[in-house]
């Protein structure tokens, strides 16, 4: 289950939730209560850290996944990609994906993207 970044596009707060892919739900801003917008945070999904599967709640619904296979994580991110519509995740996201599924290590991956860990397309948002 991958960790959702939403910003307030009101008055800018972020937060974070653990969230089924399924579940279409937006929050209301807990500051303003607008709706916030979803952001995809990367590094939770793409290196799948422990702290983070450890809260999965059904490990079954990730099917094959195996968070130690590189190959296993980049189908997984296709799928979501897919889910989700390409427009929204961007280039570096299908990268990640062509590279994590010719097998390469995601923390190697993740070393060369600048972006990495903060928090995705954060850069749509600052002034
Ligand atoms: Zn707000």
């Amino acid at each position: 289950m991958p960790i959702y970044d939403y910003q307030c596009p009101s008055c800018k707060k972020r937060g974070s939730r653990l969230q089924k892919m399924s579940d279409p739900s937006v929050p209301d801003c807990p500051r303003c209560g607008t709706l916030m917008q979803k952001m995809i945070s990367k590094v939770a999904v793409l290196l799948g850290e422990e702290q983070h599967m450890e809260k999965m709640a059904d490990p079954a619904a990730w099917g094959d996944f195996d968070e130690n296979d590189p190959r296993s994580l980049g189908r997984m991110m296709r799928r979501m990609g897919q889910e989700m519509g390409s427009d929204e995740l961007g280039d570096e996201f299908r990268e990640v994906v062509e590279r994590l599924e010719s097998g390469e290590d995601p923390e190697a991956i993740e070393a060369d993207l600048p972006n990495a860990g903060g928090g995705g397309r954060s850069n749509d948002w600052l002034d």
